[in-house]
Protein backbone atom coordinates (compact mmCIF):
# COMPACT_ATOMS: atom_id res chain seq x y z
CA UNK A 1 0.00 0.00 0.00
CA UNK A 2 1.24 3.73 -0.90
CA UNK A 3 0.86 5.37 3.03
CA UNK A 4 2.20 8.55 3.72
CA UNK A 5 2.66 9.83 7.45
CA UNK A 6 2.12 13.70 8.49
CA UNK A 7 4.42 14.62 11.10
CA UNK A 8 7.57 12.64 11.17
CA UNK A 9 8.21 13.35 14.77
CA UNK A 10 8.17 9.94 17.81
CA UNK A 11 4.82 8.57 16.23
CA UNK A 12 5.34 9.46 12.43
CA UNK A 13 8.82 8.20 12.03
CA UNK A 14 8.45 4.84 14.08
CA UNK A 15 5.33 4.06 12.32
CA UNK A 16 6.28 5.17 8.96
CA UNK A 17 9.59 3.17 9.47
CA UNK A 18 7.25 0.06 10.59
CA UNK A 19 4.81 0.08 7.94
CA UNK A 20 7.88 0.13 5.51
CA UNK A 21 9.30 -2.73 7.03
CA UNK A 22 5.88 -4.44 6.96
CA UNK A 23 6.38 -4.22 2.83
CA UNK A 24 4.57 -1.19 2.20
CA UNK A 25 5.51 1.99 0.25
CA UNK A 26 5.87 5.30 2.86
CA UNK A 27 6.47 8.53 2.75
CA UNK A 28 7.34 10.08 6.11
CA UNK A 29 6.68 14.07 5.38
CA UNK A 30 6.93 16.93 7.45
CA UNK A 31 7.25 20.28 6.88
CA UNK A 32 10.44 20.82 9.10
CA UNK A 33 12.66 21.06 6.46
CA UNK A 34 16.01 20.15 8.26
CA UNK A 35 14.44 17.12 10.12
CA UNK A 36 13.34 16.10 6.35
CA UNK A 37 17.32 16.57 5.14
CA UNK A 38 18.73 14.67 8.24
CA UNK A 39 16.58 11.74 7.60
CA UNK A 40 17.39 11.66 3.83
CA UNK A 41 21.19 11.17 5.07
CA UNK A 42 19.93 8.74 7.50
CA UNK A 43 20.42 11.02 10.45
CA UNK A 44 17.66 9.86 13.17
CA UNK A 45 16.47 12.93 14.70
CA UNK A 46 15.64 11.14 17.75
CA UNK A 47 16.76 9.02 20.66
CA UNK A 48 14.56 4.98 19.98
CA UNK A 49 16.72 1.78 20.61
CA UNK A 50 16.83 -0.30 17.16
CA UNK A 51 14.90 2.92 14.70
CA UNK A 52 17.99 3.74 13.01
CA UNK A 53 19.23 0.25 11.76
CA UNK A 54 15.52 0.04 10.49
CA UNK A 55 15.15 3.14 8.90
CA UNK A 56 18.08 2.57 7.57
CA UNK A 57 17.36 -1.02 5.91
CA UNK A 58 13.98 0.47 4.97
CA UNK A 59 15.27 3.56 3.02
CA UNK A 60 17.79 1.49 1.18
CA UNK A 61 15.41 -1.11 -0.09
CA UNK A 62 13.54 2.16 -1.10
CA UNK A 63 10.24 1.81 0.78
CA UNK A 64 10.89 4.49 2.72
CA UNK A 65 11.40 7.94 1.37
CA UNK A 66 11.30 11.32 3.42
CA UNK A 67 10.03 14.50 1.83
CA UNK A 68 8.82 17.86 2.68
CA UNK A 69 6.48 18.30 0.12
CA UNK A 70 3.49 17.65 1.72
CA UNK A 71 1.08 18.03 -1.62
CA UNK A 72 2.66 15.50 -3.46
CA UNK A 73 3.28 13.37 -0.78
CA UNK A 74 -0.87 13.39 -0.17
CA UNK A 75 -1.72 12.69 -3.78
CA UNK A 76 1.14 9.93 -4.15
CA UNK A 77 -0.67 7.90 -1.19
CA UNK A 78 -3.91 5.91 -0.51
CA UNK A 79 -3.24 5.97 2.98
CA UNK A 80 -2.71 9.24 4.70
CA UNK A 81 -1.83 9.06 8.64
CA UNK A 82 -2.12 12.67 10.53
CA UNK A 83 0.58 12.41 12.95
CA UNK A 84 1.20 16.17 14.33
CA UNK A 85 1.51 16.80 17.48
CA UNK A 86 -1.61 17.97 19.92
CA UNK A 87 -0.40 20.34 22.55
CA UNK A 88 -1.77 21.85 25.45
CA UNK A 89 -3.57 25.40 24.34
CA UNK A 90 -2.56 26.85 27.77
CA UNK A 91 -5.05 29.55 27.65
CA UNK A 92 -7.56 26.91 27.74
CA UNK A 93 -5.77 23.33 28.54
CA UNK A 94 -7.58 21.92 25.57
CA UNK A 95 -5.92 19.89 22.95
CA UNK A 96 -4.50 22.56 20.34
CA UNK A 97 -6.15 21.22 17.17
CA UNK A 98 -4.52 24.19 14.62
CA UNK A 99 -1.71 21.18 13.62
CA UNK A 100 -4.10 18.60 12.72
CA UNK A 101 -6.18 21.39 10.84
CA UNK A 102 -3.69 22.60 8.99
CA UNK A 103 -2.96 19.12 7.53
CA UNK A 104 -6.67 18.64 6.87
CA UNK A 105 -6.53 21.82 4.41
CA UNK A 106 -3.73 20.36 2.53
CA UNK A 107 -5.33 17.44 2.36
CA UNK A 108 -8.39 18.92 0.74
CA UNK A 109 -6.30 20.65 -1.84
CA UNK A 110 -4.77 17.37 -2.71
CA UNK A 111 -7.69 14.93 -2.91
CA UNK A 112 -6.73 13.50 -6.16
CA UNK A 113 -8.45 9.71 -5.55
CA UNK A 114 -10.18 7.70 -3.29
CA UNK A 115 -7.67 7.98 0.74
CA UNK A 116 -8.01 6.88 3.82
CA UNK A 117 -7.86 9.26 5.68
CA UNK A 118 -6.48 8.35 9.61
CA UNK A 119 -5.73 10.41 12.94
CA UNK A 120 -3.17 8.61 14.59
CA UNK A 121 -2.67 11.99 16.05
CA UNK A 122 -4.09 11.97 19.93
CA UNK A 123 -6.90 13.72 19.34
CA UNK A 124 -10.37 14.69 21.47
CA UNK A 125 -13.95 13.45 20.71
CA UNK A 126 -15.78 14.95 17.75
CA UNK A 127 -11.99 15.92 15.72
CA UNK A 128 -12.57 13.14 13.25
CA UNK A 129 -16.08 14.54 12.55
CA UNK A 130 -14.81 18.14 12.43
CA UNK A 131 -12.23 17.36 9.70
CA UNK A 132 -14.97 15.32 7.83
CA UNK A 133 -16.80 18.76 7.54
CA UNK A 134 -13.52 20.91 6.66
CA UNK A 135 -12.54 17.95 4.07
CA UNK A 136 -16.29 19.22 2.40
CA UNK A 137 -18.07 15.69 2.96
CA UNK A 138 -21.03 16.62 0.90
CA UNK A 139 -18.96 18.03 -2.36
CA UNK A 140 -16.39 15.62 -2.02
CA UNK A 141 -18.41 12.29 -1.24
CA UNK A 142 -16.50 8.93 -2.27
CA UNK A 143 -13.49 10.77 -2.03
CA UNK A 144 -12.40 9.65 1.30
CA UNK A 145 -13.20 8.37 4.68
CA UNK A 146 -11.94 10.00 7.94
CA UNK A 147 -11.00 7.43 10.38
CA UNK A 148 -9.38 7.33 14.18
CA UNK A 149 -6.10 4.91 14.55
CA UNK A 150 -4.81 6.13 18.01
CA UNK A 151 -0.91 5.16 18.58
CA UNK A 152 -0.35 3.26 21.89
CA UNK A 153 3.46 3.01 21.38
CA UNK A 154 5.98 3.71 24.62
CA UNK A 155 9.10 5.91 24.01
CA UNK A 156 12.04 3.75 24.02
CA UNK A 157 9.63 0.36 23.49
CA UNK A 158 8.49 2.06 20.65
CA UNK A 159 9.27 -0.52 17.71
CA UNK A 160 8.18 -3.51 19.93
CA UNK A 161 5.22 -1.31 20.80
CA UNK A 162 3.58 -0.69 17.25
CA UNK A 163 5.26 -4.60 16.04
CA UNK A 164 3.58 -6.08 18.69
CA UNK A 165 0.86 -3.92 19.93
CA UNK A 166 -1.33 -5.44 22.53
CA UNK A 167 -4.38 -3.77 20.38
CA UNK A 168 -4.78 -2.22 17.09
CA UNK A 169 -8.02 0.26 17.74
CA UNK A 170 -9.32 1.49 14.64
CA UNK A 171 -12.71 3.93 14.85
CA UNK A 172 -14.86 3.69 11.44
CA UNK A 173 -18.26 2.50 10.72
CA UNK A 174 -17.82 2.15 7.11
CA UNK A 175 -16.58 -1.38 5.41
CA UNK A 176 -14.43 0.10 2.98
CA UNK A 177 -11.59 1.74 5.54
CA UNK A 178 -12.09 -0.99 8.01
CA UNK A 179 -10.82 -3.20 5.50
CA UNK A 180 -8.18 -1.54 4.27
CA UNK A 181 -6.89 -0.98 7.52
CA UNK A 182 -7.59 -4.56 8.53
CA UNK A 183 -5.46 -5.72 5.86
CA UNK A 184 -2.46 -2.94 6.07
CA UNK A 185 -2.12 -4.59 9.62
CA UNK A 186 -2.88 -8.14 8.97
CA UNK A 187 0.71 -8.81 9.47
CA UNK A 188 0.69 -7.75 12.85
CA UNK A 189 -2.80 -8.99 14.12
CA UNK A 190 -1.13 -12.17 13.35
CA UNK A 191 1.35 -11.67 16.00
CA UNK A 192 -1.47 -12.08 18.28
CA UNK A 193 -2.61 -8.28 18.90
CA UNK A 194 -6.56 -7.70 18.71
CA UNK A 195 -7.91 -5.70 16.19
CA UNK A 196 -10.91 -3.49 17.41
CA UNK A 197 -13.21 -2.29 15.04
CA UNK A 198 -15.03 0.58 16.92
CA UNK A 199 -17.06 4.04 16.45
CA UNK A 200 -14.70 6.85 15.36
CA UNK A 201 -15.81 8.61 18.28
CA UNK A 202 -15.35 5.48 20.62
CA UNK A 203 -11.64 5.18 19.27
CA UNK A 204 -10.61 8.69 20.27
CA UNK A 205 -11.86 8.26 24.04
CA UNK A 206 -10.48 4.89 24.70
CA UNK A 207 -7.06 6.44 23.72
CA UNK A 208 -7.78 9.82 26.27
CA UNK A 209 -9.32 7.14 28.89
CA UNK A 210 -6.30 4.53 28.53
CA UNK A 211 -3.53 7.20 29.08
CA UNK A 212 -5.72 8.97 32.21
CA UNK A 213 -6.41 5.44 33.59
CA UNK A 214 -2.42 4.85 33.41
CA UNK A 215 -1.73 8.12 34.77
CA UNK A 216 -4.09 7.45 37.34
CA UNK A 217 -2.05 4.42 38.03
CA UNK A 218 0.82 6.00 38.89
CA UNK A 219 -0.22 8.72 40.75
CA UNK A 220 -1.92 6.42 42.93
CA UNK A 221 0.66 4.71 43.76
CA UNK A 222 2.95 7.61 44.48
CA UNK A 223 0.35 8.80 47.12
CA UNK A 224 0.63 5.26 48.82
CA UNK A 225 4.27 6.13 48.67
CA UNK A 226 3.50 9.57 50.52
CA UNK A 227 1.96 7.35 53.31
CA UNK A 228 4.53 4.56 53.20
CA UNK A 229 7.57 7.44 54.36
CA UNK A 230 5.75 8.37 57.14
CA UNK A 231 4.24 4.67 58.26
CA UNK A 232 7.65 3.42 57.80
CA UNK A 233 6.59 1.05 55.08
CA UNK A 234 8.31 -0.03 51.80
CA UNK A 235 5.80 1.30 49.08
CA UNK A 236 8.01 -1.20 46.90
CA UNK A 237 6.67 -4.41 48.73
CA UNK A 238 2.86 -2.81 49.00
CA UNK A 239 2.92 -2.81 45.14
CA UNK A 240 3.70 -6.37 44.81
CA UNK A 241 1.33 -7.24 47.10
CA UNK A 242 -0.98 -5.23 45.22
CA UNK A 243 0.17 -6.70 41.64
CA UNK A 244 -0.22 -10.14 42.44
CA UNK A 245 -4.27 -9.24 42.59
CA UNK A 246 -5.04 -9.80 37.85
CA UNK A 247 -7.61 -7.44 38.76
CA UNK A 248 -4.87 -4.78 39.13
CA UNK A 249 -2.02 -5.81 37.97
CA UNK A 250 2.00 -4.93 38.53
CA UNK A 251 2.56 -2.30 35.84
CA UNK A 252 2.50 1.25 36.20
CA UNK A 253 2.52 0.62 40.00
CA UNK A 254 6.08 1.81 40.29
CA UNK A 255 6.33 5.04 42.81
CA UNK A 256 8.72 7.98 41.27
CA UNK A 257 8.65 11.29 40.65
CA UNK A 258 5.35 12.10 39.16
CA UNK A 259 4.53 11.33 35.47
CA UNK A 260 5.78 13.65 32.57
CA UNK A 261 6.55 13.51 29.02
CA UNK A 262 4.53 14.37 25.73
CA UNK A 263 1.45 12.64 26.84
CA UNK A 264 0.05 11.77 30.12
CA UNK A 265 0.05 15.47 30.92
CA UNK A 266 -1.36 16.90 28.32
CA UNK A 267 -4.06 14.04 27.66
CA UNK A 268 -5.27 13.97 31.23
CA UNK A 269 -5.81 18.19 30.55
CA UNK A 270 -7.38 18.08 27.22
CA UNK A 271 -9.67 14.78 28.69
CA UNK A 272 -11.10 16.82 31.41
CA UNK A 273 -11.97 19.46 28.67
CA UNK A 274 -13.46 17.43 26.50
CA UNK A 275 -15.97 16.38 29.59
CA UNK A 276 -16.30 20.43 30.48
CA UNK A 277 -17.29 20.41 26.97
CA UNK A 278 -19.75 17.75 27.31
CA UNK A 279 -21.17 18.82 30.74
CA UNK A 280 -19.43 16.05 32.36
CA UNK A 281 -17.19 16.03 35.55
CA UNK A 282 -14.53 13.43 35.66
CA UNK A 283 -13.95 14.31 39.45
CA UNK A 284 -11.25 11.64 39.33
CA UNK A 285 -8.61 12.78 36.77
CA UNK A 286 -9.01 16.52 37.82
CA UNK A 287 -8.04 15.15 41.34
CA UNK A 288 -5.22 13.32 39.73
CA UNK A 289 -3.54 15.81 37.51
CA UNK A 290 -3.64 18.55 40.69
CA UNK A 291 -1.59 15.66 42.66
CA UNK A 292 0.34 15.30 39.96
CA UNK A 293 0.94 18.46 39.91
CA UNK A 294 1.88 18.79 43.49
CA UNK A 295 4.55 15.68 43.07
CA UNK A 296 7.06 18.51 42.97
CA UNK A 297 6.95 20.25 45.44
CA UNK A 298 6.96 17.08 47.63
CA UNK A 299 9.68 16.23 46.05
CA UNK A 300 11.79 18.93 46.86
CA UNK A 301 10.36 19.35 50.34
CA UNK A 302 12.08 15.75 50.69
CA UNK A 303 15.35 16.88 49.06
CA UNK A 304 15.25 19.44 51.84
CA UNK A 305 14.78 17.51 54.50
CA UNK A 306 17.43 14.59 53.17
CA UNK A 307 19.41 18.12 53.14
CA UNK A 308 18.47 18.91 56.71
CA UNK A 309 17.26 22.41 55.01
CA UNK A 310 20.88 23.41 53.65
CA UNK A 311 21.08 22.92 49.53
CA UNK A 312 23.19 26.26 49.78
CA UNK A 313 26.54 25.83 48.01
CA UNK A 314 25.35 21.92 47.68
CA UNK A 315 26.91 20.05 44.42
CA UNK A 316 24.07 17.91 43.24
CA UNK A 317 25.06 15.21 40.61
CA UNK A 318 21.61 14.00 38.47
CA UNK A 319 21.10 11.56 36.90
CA UNK A 320 18.77 10.96 33.97
CA UNK A 321 16.77 14.07 33.13
CA UNK A 322 13.89 13.23 30.48
CA UNK A 323 10.58 12.19 31.79
CA UNK A 324 11.66 8.25 31.72
CA UNK A 325 14.33 5.88 30.35
CA UNK A 326 14.66 5.26 26.81
CA UNK A 327 13.61 8.32 25.30
CA UNK A 328 15.45 12.13 24.40
CA UNK A 329 12.07 13.50 25.16
CA UNK A 330 12.41 16.33 27.68
CA UNK A 331 8.64 17.71 27.40
CA UNK A 332 6.87 17.88 31.11
CA UNK A 333 10.09 16.01 32.66
CA UNK A 334 9.71 16.27 36.10
CA UNK A 335 13.34 17.68 36.39
CA UNK A 336 12.44 20.58 34.53
CA UNK A 337 10.93 21.78 38.08
CA UNK A 338 13.24 19.71 40.11
CA UNK A 339 16.66 21.23 38.57
CA UNK A 340 15.73 25.08 38.56
CA UNK A 341 14.38 24.74 42.40
CA UNK A 342 17.54 22.81 43.23
CA UNK A 343 19.22 25.91 41.45
CA UNK A 344 17.10 28.65 43.42
CA UNK A 345 17.66 27.47 46.69
CA UNK A 346 21.77 27.82 45.75
CA UNK A 347 22.74 24.46 44.58
CA UNK A 348 25.18 23.90 41.82
CA UNK A 349 24.03 20.88 39.29
CA UNK A 350 26.12 18.32 37.26
CA UNK A 351 23.79 16.46 34.93
CA UNK A 352 24.04 13.37 32.92
CA UNK A 353 21.77 11.84 30.16
CA UNK A 354 22.48 8.66 28.28
CA UNK A 355 20.69 10.67 25.36
CA UNK A 356 22.57 13.31 25.91
CA UNK A 357 22.99 17.20 26.76
CA UNK A 358 19.91 19.44 26.99
CA UNK A 359 19.53 22.86 25.31
CA UNK A 360 16.76 23.63 27.86
CA UNK A 361 19.08 24.18 30.69
CA UNK A 362 20.40 27.81 30.50
CA UNK A 363 22.25 28.23 33.90
CA UNK A 364 25.81 28.21 34.45
CA UNK A 365 25.09 26.32 37.47
CA UNK A 366 23.45 23.35 35.74
CA UNK A 367 26.30 21.51 33.81
CA UNK A 368 26.38 18.61 31.16
CA UNK A 369 28.76 15.83 32.62
CA UNK A 370 29.39 13.43 29.19
CA UNK A 371 29.66 10.43 31.92
CA UNK A 372 27.97 9.22 35.41
CA UNK A 373 31.92 9.50 36.78
CA UNK A 374 32.64 13.27 35.92
CA UNK A 375 28.97 13.82 36.99
CA UNK A 376 29.10 12.23 40.41
CA UNK A 377 32.78 12.37 41.90
CA UNK A 378 32.33 15.84 43.55
CA UNK A 379 28.90 14.88 44.96
CA UNK A 380 27.03 15.81 48.08
CA UNK A 381 24.14 14.32 47.06
CA UNK A 382 22.80 11.96 44.04
CA UNK A 383 20.02 11.96 42.58
CA UNK A 384 18.94 9.27 40.70
CA UNK A 385 15.90 10.53 38.02
CA UNK A 386 15.56 7.93 35.48
CA UNK A 387 15.65 4.42 35.14
CA UNK A 388 18.26 3.91 32.63
CA UNK A 389 19.89 0.61 33.12
CA UNK A 390 23.29 2.19 33.46
CA UNK A 391 22.24 3.71 36.73
CA UNK A 392 20.98 0.40 38.07
CA UNK A 393 24.36 -1.08 39.12
CA UNK A 394 26.69 1.90 40.43
CA UNK A 395 28.97 1.62 42.82
CA UNK A 396 28.17 4.85 44.78
CA UNK A 397 31.45 4.17 47.47
CA UNK A 398 33.80 4.25 44.07
CA UNK A 399 31.66 7.39 42.41
CA UNK A 400 31.84 9.46 45.00
CA UNK A 401 34.96 11.38 46.38
CA UNK A 402 33.45 13.21 49.01
CA UNK A 403 32.85 11.32 52.51
CA UNK A 404 29.47 12.23 53.69
CA UNK A 405 27.61 11.78 50.32
CA UNK A 406 23.91 10.83 50.28
CA UNK A 407 21.39 9.18 47.36
CA UNK A 408 18.26 10.03 46.98
CA UNK A 409 16.94 7.07 44.66
CA UNK A 410 13.53 8.65 42.60
CA UNK A 411 12.99 5.29 41.43
CA UNK A 412 13.90 3.03 43.94
CA UNK A 413 16.30 1.11 41.97
CA UNK A 414 18.69 -0.06 44.80
CA UNK A 415 17.70 -2.29 48.15
CA UNK A 416 17.69 0.31 51.41
CA UNK A 417 19.27 -2.86 52.87
CA UNK A 418 21.94 -3.36 50.88
CA UNK A 419 22.89 0.68 50.82
CA UNK A 420 22.72 0.45 54.83
CA UNK A 421 25.13 -2.63 55.02
CA UNK A 422 27.69 -0.46 53.12
CA UNK A 423 26.93 2.41 55.07
CA UNK A 424 26.06 4.77 52.34
CA UNK A 425 23.16 7.33 53.41
CA UNK A 426 20.35 6.45 50.92
CA UNK A 427 16.87 7.48 50.59
CA UNK A 428 14.35 6.44 48.32
CA UNK A 429 10.74 6.94 47.42
CA UNK A 430 7.99 5.58 49.77
CA UNK A 431 10.31 3.78 52.28
P1 LIG B 1 6.29 15.41 17.61
O1 LIG B 1 6.21 16.78 18.13
O2 LIG B 1 7.47 14.57 17.91
O3 LIG B 1 6.14 15.42 16.02
C1 LIG B 1 5.19 16.16 15.32
C2 LIG B 1 5.77 16.51 13.96
O4 LIG B 1 4.74 17.10 13.15
C3 LIG B 1 6.91 17.52 13.98
O5 LIG B 1 8.06 16.97 13.36
C4 LIG B 1 6.36 18.72 13.21
O6 LIG B 1 7.35 19.41 12.47
C5 LIG B 1 5.34 18.05 12.31
N1 LIG B 1 4.32 18.95 11.75
C6 LIG B 1 3.63 19.94 12.38
N2 LIG B 1 2.78 20.52 11.52
C7 LIG B 1 2.91 19.90 10.32
C8 LIG B 1 2.30 20.03 9.05
N3 LIG B 1 1.35 20.94 8.81
N4 LIG B 1 2.68 19.22 8.05
C9 LIG B 1 3.64 18.29 8.26
N5 LIG B 1 4.27 18.10 9.45
C10 LIG B 1 3.90 18.90 10.46
O7 LIG B 1 4.95 14.66 18.09
P2 LIG B 1 4.77 13.14 18.55
O8 LIG B 1 5.34 12.94 19.89
O9 LIG B 1 5.16 12.25 17.42
O10 LIG B 1 3.19 13.11 18.73
C11 LIG B 1 2.31 13.19 17.62
C12 LIG B 1 0.92 12.82 18.09
O11 LIG B 1 0.91 11.44 18.51
C13 LIG B 1 0.41 13.61 19.30
O12 LIG B 1 -0.97 13.81 19.17
C14 LIG B 1 0.69 12.69 20.47
O13 LIG B 1 -0.18 12.90 21.55
C15 LIG B 1 0.46 11.33 19.85
N6 LIG B 1 1.20 10.25 20.50
C16 LIG B 1 2.48 10.43 20.88
C17 LIG B 1 3.19 9.38 21.48
C18 LIG B 1 4.62 9.57 21.94
O14 LIG B 1 5.10 8.71 22.66
N7 LIG B 1 5.31 10.64 21.57
C19 LIG B 1 2.56 8.15 21.67
C20 LIG B 1 1.25 7.99 21.24
C21 LIG B 1 0.57 9.05 20.65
Amino acid sequence: MKICMIGTGYVGLVSGTCFAELGNHVICADINTIKIKKLNKCSIPIYEPGLEELVKRNFKQGRLKFSSDISSSIKYSDIIFICVGTPTNKKTNTANLKYVFNVTNTIKNNLNKYKVIVTKSTVPVTTGDKIEKILDIKKNKNKFDVISNPEFLREGEAIRDFMYPDRVVVGTSSKKPNNIMKNLYLPIIKNKSRYFNTSRRASELIKYASNAFLATKITYINEMANLCEKSNIDVKDVATGMGFDERIGDRFLRAGPGYGGSCFPKDTRALVSTAKKFKTNLSIVKSVIKSNDNRNKILMSRIDKIMSNNLKNKKISFLGVTFKAGTDDMRESPALNIIPSLVKKGATINYYDPSGKKNIFKSKKIKFSKNIKDACSNSDLLIIHSEWNEFKQLNFKKLVKRKNFKVFDMRNLYSPDKMKKSSIKYFGIGR
